[in-house]
């Protein structure tokens, strides 16, 4: 059986990025190297529009996380995270896993956080040091406000801004430097098209300012060490030198088609989705803004969305995602996302159609395919 990957990560890798892995194993302190990092650094300041300092870790997104909780603050430090999701939920498990006191502001599955409510808790305790958020929350298929909420946070002097934008990246205009965004955080196997395994962290003037004074415990995500290791074209310990190969790869594939092209390709690729799945008889999950990286389909009643899931990969090879927690059997994903195009959506809207029919919906095959291919053609 043929597979097809359309879940939010990891994401398929272009063919030209596999080959350029597989050359010979280059010294991470050699002469050769130096230009490939050199290269590699510049093109992650591009693709995540800063002119700060982008530092690459050898982990998966959730690193990059992990080193933007333990490297601005103090044990008991206050900060905000916005849960409206499973990553949201992992911002408080990880900064309270370091000793920060945590004003969790839970926000209803689906929806995106207003501004206006953080302003209102910004305002109420000026002693807090971060505001944690998702640029889009995967698990539900939202997009946050991230212009907005970087508008009122960076009001506030003593506030540093930390966005994960792991599964946002390249699908969503991020504008680190002109929204205010202090630690903007990516990862290799979302929108980059890479196997898992780095991790990247691009801060703010503002944020390094933090970090001289935290004294939180780190050893291998000091992100003052790799900075320093950065201006040498080096990372601190064995640089994943295959996966930094492999990016330069992408992200001159990224380069060729253009920023505002791949924006408008991850926007036309996810509206196509959104309106042929509603065109069969699902819903949208994302109440608020939905995520261009990644459709939530509400599962049509009476069908379980775990098993939709599940019959895409078994009988069809197509690998999605299920939902999870309160959302599991609610709904299921399909990602549209880095190495996407026109036929990707076109067979996942075909093969969810076979599979809802098998399970009963009534549906005329072909009617989200028909509505995919007309967005599609435009
Ligand atoms: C994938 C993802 C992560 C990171 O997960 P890892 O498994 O550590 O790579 C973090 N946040 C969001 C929003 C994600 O989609």
């Amino acid at each position: 059986m043929k597979k097809y990957l359309l879940a939010p990560g990891p994401t398929p890798v272009p063919p030209e990025v596999l080959l350029s892995m597989a050359m010979p194993i280059l010294h991470h302190r050699a002469p050769d190297f130096i230009p490939i990092l050199d290269s590699a650094k510049k093109g992650l300041q591009w693709v995540c529009q800063t002119k700060n300092d982008v530092l690459i870790l050898c982990s998966t997104g959730t690193g990059g996380m992990v080193a933007s909780v333990n490297n601005f603050f103090n044990p008991g430090d206050k900060v905000i995270t916005v849960n409206g999701g499973k990553f949201g939920e992992r911002w408080t498990k990880i900064c309270q896993a370091y000793g920060l006191t945590v004003e969790e502001i839970k926000v209803e599955w689906g929806y995106s956080i207003k501004p206006a409510a953080i302003e209102e808790a910004l305002k109420k305790d000026p002693a807090i040091k971060g505001v944690m958020v998702q640029a889009t929350e995967t698990s539900t298929g939202v997009a946050h406000d991230i212009e907005g909420l970087g508008k009122v946070i960076k009001n506030f002097k003593d506030t540093i801004f930390i966005v994960d934008a792991i599964s946002a990246l390249v699908a969503h205009d991020i504008r680190t430097d002109e929204w205010g965004i202090d630690v903007l955080i990516g990862g290799s196997q979302k929108g980059l098209m890479l196997p898992p395994g780095l991790a990247f962290v691009g801060v703010s003037d503002k944020a390094w300012k933090m970090n001289e004074t935290s004294k939180m415990p780190r050893f291998y995500f000091n992100l003052k060490k790799e900075r320093e290791n950065l201006a040498k074209n080096q990372t601190n310990f064995t640089s994943a030198v295959s996966l930094i190969v492999g990016l330069n790869e992408a992200l001159k594939m990224l380069q060729a088609e253009g920023l505002e092209n791949v924006f408008a390709r991850h926007a036309k690729l996810a509206h196509a989705t959104r309106e042929a799945v509603k065109a069969i008889g699902c819903g949208i999950y994302s109440k608020d803004f939905p995520s261009n990286s990644v459709t939530a389909i509400e599962a049509p009643a009476g069908i379980d969305g775990q098993v939709i899931y599940k019959n895409l990969r078994v009988k069809y090879g197509i690998t999605g995602a299920g939902g999870q927690d309160q959302a599991k059997g609610k709904i299921f994903r399909l990602a549209h996302l880095g190495y996407a195009d026109t036929f990707d959506v076109i067979t996942g809207i075909a093969a969810i159609e076979m599979v809802l029919k098998e399970l009963g919906h009534p549906i005329k095959l072909g009617t989200g395919v028909g509505v995919a291919q007309e967005l599609l053609m435009k």
